[in-house]
């Protein structure tokens, strides 16, 4: 029964579900010899209707997430594992995202079950760049990018400056912003602090990791080669 536990613990349904599928012959190995439950095969040599399992730990996704979607587990409305198959929201460790990104904004969004990798990408000590392209309400004036950069720029209700953050001008009303910290609705906030508004705001990258080649609402499992991007 232990290839019963490793498969539903990866979200693809309960033991009695799992054991089913081994009933109906949907456990096969890479040949479509069909497995059964008390077969000695390794993780890898699985497939669940063809397909190759998800890895035990370690899984990692790239999402580009559409507007209108939250990073929540909870809220009523529409939330990012809608967008993926069910067994990634069941699965044990937990997916979870890496950081947020607000239900107004799109684009890369990763996620994972590797606590450790999470908080390497999160953390402002990791000085791993998210960069941000932003639709302003209003033209740029021009000291923003040299504010920015300062490491002196406060945010309402808090108690420390920001690390600096550098700006790029794409066009009067449009910029490119690359942050090394997450605080709650920074770049917002940050284009409030200096009298805009952000009207429509996408993640372009993280790290050397771009969301290019992923529609809106697709995502994928990243692998080693990703990951090494990534840093
Ligand atoms: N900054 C924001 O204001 N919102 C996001 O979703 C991400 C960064």
């Amino acid at each position: 029964m232990r290839l019963v536990r490793l498969i539903a613990n990866l979200g693809y349904g309960s033991r009695k579900q799992v054991a089913a599928m081994f009933r109906e012959g949907r456990i096969t190995d890479p040949d479509g010899e069909v497995l059964y439950a008390d077969d000695k095969v390794e993780h890898a040599q699985l497939r669940v209707d063809g397909e190759p399992l998800d890895p035990p730990a370690g899984l990692v996704l790239a999402l580009h997430k559409p507007v209108g979607f939250t990073c929540s587990t909870r809220d009523p409305g529409r939330i990012v594992y809608d967008l993926l198959p069910p067994r990634f929201r069941l699965r044990s460790p937990v997916l979870s995202t890496v950081g947020r990104l607000d239900r107004d904004t799109s684009g890369l969004l990763l996620m994972t079950d590797d606590g450790g990798l999470l908080h390497r990408i999160i953390s402002p000590r990791s000085q791993l760049a998210k960069v941000y392209e932003a639709e302003l309400a209003e033209p740029l004036r021009g000291d923003e990018a040299a504010l920015f950069a300062s490491g002196s720029l406060m945010l309402e209700s808090e108690k420390t400056p920001l690390a600096p953050a550098g700006l790029e001008v794409l066009a009067p009303r449009r910029a490119r912003l690359s942050l090394t910290e997450g605080r709650y609705h920074q770049v917002r906030r940050m284009f409030a602090a200096v009298g805009n508004h952000v009207e429509a705001l996408h993640r372009v990258r993280i790290g050397g990791l771009a969301v290019d080649g992923l529609a809106a609402g697709e995502w994928r499992a990243l692998g080693a080669a990703d990951l090494q991007r990534l840093f």
